[in-house]
């Protein structure tokens, strides 16, 4: 199956560093959610609405890097 159409918005790069990655899944087309932070992906809609992780327990969009490591 081919995606010829395709939203860009969430494929451009933007200036501050997010911490998931949208996708669709290529079984299901349901949208998903992986975080970078711990490489796990979600299926869960709710997990895809809110940016959350289950794992980190922590919701991407609210989660600038306010902890950033100083070295
Ligand atoms: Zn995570």
């Amino acid at each position: 199956m081919e995606n010829q159409e395709r939203l860009g918005e969430d494929q451009q790069l933007t200036t501050h560093t997010k911490t998931y990655a949208l996708s669709e899944s290529e079984k299901t087309g349901q949208e998903q959610i992986m975080c970078l932070n711990c490489g796990r992906v979600s299926h869960n809609p709710n997990d895809v609405a809110n940016k959350y992780c289950g794992h980190c327990h922590i919701f991407h969009e609210d989660t600038a890097p306010t902890t950033a490591p100083t070295k």
